[in-house]
């Protein structure tokens, strides 16, 4: 997407990825946030209600998508902004049922 204001400048996805983690609903601790793999963040997410008992076992789960501003000139195609919203949404939705299916267990 090419800024109104400011055409030289456009908006474009960063990491495929994303970045994610999850927060403990119990007491806020967070396993940190990193490169978007669920792995590690639902391994933490175990150990941690392991660790410090069922009161530990919610958790909320929140993935990121990174954009990035780039000068036009710069190569590569710009998104538009509905599409990445549409992304971002389908890779929460994602991230969402992977943290139920932790959280179930
Ligand atoms: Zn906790």
């Amino acid at each position: 997407m090419t800024a109104p204001d400011n055409p030289e400048w456009v908006l474009r996805e960063g990491r495929a990825e994303g970045i994610g983690g999850v927060v403990c609903l119990g007491c806020a601790e967070t396993s940190g946030w990193a490169d978007y793999d669920p792995r590690p963040a639902g391994a933490w997410a175990i150990e941690h209600t392991r660790r410090n008992g069922p009161a530990h076992g919610r958790f909320v789960v929140t993935a990121h998508k990174a954009w990035r501003v780039d000068r036009a000139a710069s190569g590569g195609g710009p998104v538009a902004v509905a599409e990445v919203a549409a992304q971002v949404l389908a890779g929460c939705a994602l991230v969402l049922a992977l943290a139920v299916a932790v959280v179930a267990r």
